[in-house]
């Protein structure tokens, strides 16, 4: 059935409600450069779902790269299954996404992916602060596990950062957004591209170098697990001429630990020893996934399931009242404006 005539046939429709490919759409969970995502729920089984529509027509002159990108994306997806790596449902290629009231349909990509519920790790960062040893040990395990998959397939992530690590109904970790991934490469070779985000970027990638993607993307763990105890980033950017790179850069690992401790004191000890290994400018002296694995600080508590989910039930209650409290204040501020 197309998506036009499931629009005007489906009670839902009847309803007013927007459906696309026998989905019925609703809130916004969220938007990146690629479009927007959208809560679906499935018509025929009620499950729901993610659904990341993107915009053929905004991709403009670069729409073939984009293209390409997203191919790359739904491929490393498709072949990646895993606890902790989002699970891609559905694709269409060419979907009509029917725009809000009557003004038409525009086409999409649409993606359905595995409904992350608990939202993004970097609201509970940005809202309830640092976290404790046990909470970030389980986490940085949890990612190490789903990288160890990716790498082993040959699939570099490239943009590893809180926004992009999601968590399930029970607050599990869902790697997400492989949008810049690089796929099938021959284990050896080197990655030629400048992408990701700043501030988690590896010196390598910074400098435009070829680089080895699994040590790029182990330095963009670190960061996140550095701004999972701390609260605040380890550096500006991987690039000389920040103050922190520096430190780590000339070996002065123990600089970069006194500055940052005035702001975060609690930082724990073995946590920096097993950061030292992976804050290393030089890729080929950066620790792997298996030293990683291998180190003390990775033995330590980690906690189950269900108790993952209680103490980040709690914070998620005040994530939430955060974020109602900021909406407030906009709303005020809006009306303050007319
Ligand atoms: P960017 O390139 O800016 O990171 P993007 O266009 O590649 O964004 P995603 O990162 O995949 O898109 O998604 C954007 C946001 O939408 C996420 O940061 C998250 O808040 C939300 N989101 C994406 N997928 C899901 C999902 N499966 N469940 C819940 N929310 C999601
Ligand atoms: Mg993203």
């Amino acid at each position: 059935m197309s998506a036009v005539s499931m629009q005007v046939d489906t009670p839902a429709a009847q309803q007013g409600q927007r459906v696309i490919e026998g989905y019925a759409m609703g809130k916004t969970l969220g938007a990146g450069i690629q479009g927007k995502v959208k809560l679906g729920v499935n018509l025929q089984t009620g499950q729901r779902v993610a659904l990341k529509c993107m915009d053929k027509n905004k991709m403009g002159r670069d729409r073939t790269r984009q293209m390409e990108m997203l191919e790359r994306e739904i491929q490393a997806m498709e072949s990646l299954q895993h606890p902790n790596i989002l699970n891609l449902q559905h694709v269409t290629m060419s979907a009509q996404y029917p725009r809000k009231g009557t003004k038409g349909t525009k086409d999409v990509v649409l993606l359905a992916l595995e409904l992350a519920e608990g939202g993004e790790l970097f609201d509970y960062l940005m809202h309830t602060g640092a976290f404790g040893d046990d909470i970030a040990r389980t986490y940085f395990r949890q990612m190490l596990s789903a990288l160890e998959l990716c790498h082993n397939n040959g699939i570099y992530h490239r943009d590893l950062k809180p926004e992009n690590l999601l968590l399930d109904a029970n607050f599990q970790l869902k790697l997400a957004d492989f949008g810049l991934a690089a796929v099938n490469l021959e284990m050896d070779t080197l990655c030629h591209t400048c992408v990701g985000t700043k501030s988690y970027m590896a010196p390598e990638v910074m400098a435009r170098q070829g680089y080895d993607g699994a040590k790029a993307d182990l330095w963009s763990a670190g960061v996140v697990l550095f701004i999972m105890l701390a609260g605040c980033p380890p550096f500006q950017q991987a690039a000389p001429g920040d103050w922190w790179y520096n430190a780590v850069r000339s070996n002065r690992h123990d600089k970069f630990w006194m500055a940052h401790l005035r702001s975060a004191p609690d930082f724990p000890k073995l946590a920096q020893e097993f950061l030292n290994l992976i804050f290393v400018a030089d890729s080929s002296q950066r620790a792997s996934i298996d030293d990683l694995w291998n180190h003390q600080w990775m033995q330590g508590r980690v906690l189950q399931e269900a108790e993952l989910t209680e103490v980040m039930q709690e914070k998620n209650r005040e994530v939430e009242a955060r974020k109602e409290a900021e909406l407030a204040r906009a709303r005020e501020i809006g009306r303050a404006h007319v």
